[in-house]
């Protein structure tokens, strides 16, 4: 599934001098699966800076420093397969090309925990909305940096020990498809920052248990769940390789593992498409 991750989209929009033309030029393969990021380019020497779409949003687009671009397209898990056009466009030109949606071939996650973490009296029903609430509102969050779209490497040692995507069942029944990584690791191994931001959100929340989300800026957002303990506060900066805690199995957890899940512009990826070896 995350081959596709790897995939290098190039637009080549070649304009030869003034009078003629304006010819695209496009290669790559054009798919992704759900969960997966993309990233995109446009050879457009001389171009202004162009805005990129897809999937009814707008998406970062980064100069490469030649007079080229670069963006990023996010996957959500839960994407419909199917055909979506991708548009560059600037001042000059409108590139348009199709990319192809496959799904995802996730697994099937069965735990078993205590009574009060899968049915709920009411005022835990409440807190929990309105801790979801609070954890959504993070997810589209402006934050000022501009740090490239990529994690400089996982926030702790361990074992994937549910993986992304997988279809949960909680004593028996189903519940929301599992949204990030499940990394195992001993209780108080350290989590690592993997990419300077800002921390939106630092809660201990009934289901996650503590909890600290960081915004990357670019709509991009990561969230850290299960900690034994943060290390940071609300509004704090920090930067790629800052302790943020520690592993622990807070919440809702059958084991002592830090739950890591992102989202990019609000569409839930795969951590692991952001990763060193998937660019
Ligand atoms: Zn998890």
């Amino acid at each position: 599934m995350n081959r596709s991750a790897h995939v290098l989209l190039t637009i080549l929009a070649c304009a030869i001098y003034s009078m003629v033309l304006t010819q695209p030029l496009m290669a790559a393969e054009w798919q992704a699966t759900q969960g997966d990021v993309i990233r995109v380019q446009l050879l457009d020497e001389g171009g202004a800076k162009p805005t990129l779409r897809c999937f009814g949003k707008a998406w970062p687009v980064m100069a490469t420093g030649d007079e080229h671009w670069q963006g990023w397209v996010g996957v959500d898990l839960r994407q419909k397969p199917g055909s979506y056009p991708i548009v560059w466009q600037n001042h000059k030109h409108r590139v348009r090309q199709q990319l192809n949606v496959l799904k995802g071939t996730f697994r099937i996650s069965q735990i078993t925990v205590a009574k009060k973490m899968a049915v709920f009296d009411k005022p835990t029903l409440a807190r929990i909305r309105s801790e979801v609430k609070a954890l959504r509102a993070t997810y589209v969050m402006p934050v000022d940096a501009t740090p490239p779209i990529r994690m400089a490497s996982m926030p702790v040692r361990g074992i994937i020990s549910t993986p992304f995507g997988a279809q949960r069942y909680v004593n028996g029944e189903p519940r929301s498809p599992h949204s990030g990584l499940d990394i195992a690791a001993p209780a108080g191994s350290p989590i690592h920052v993997p990419l300077d931001g800002r921390v939106l959100l630092v809660a201990d929340m009934y289901l996650n248990g503590n909890t600290v989300v960081i915004g990357h800026g670019n709509g991009l957002v990561s969230v850290y769940s299960h900690m034994q303990s943060c290390n940071v506060h609300q509004g704090d900066w920090v930067k790629a390789g800052d302790l943020l805690g520690k592993v622990g199995s807070s919440g809702r957890a059958t084991g002592p593992h830090l739950h890591w899940g992102i989202r990019f512009n609000n569409a839930r990826i795969n951590p692991d498409s952001l990763l060193p070896h998937a660019n």
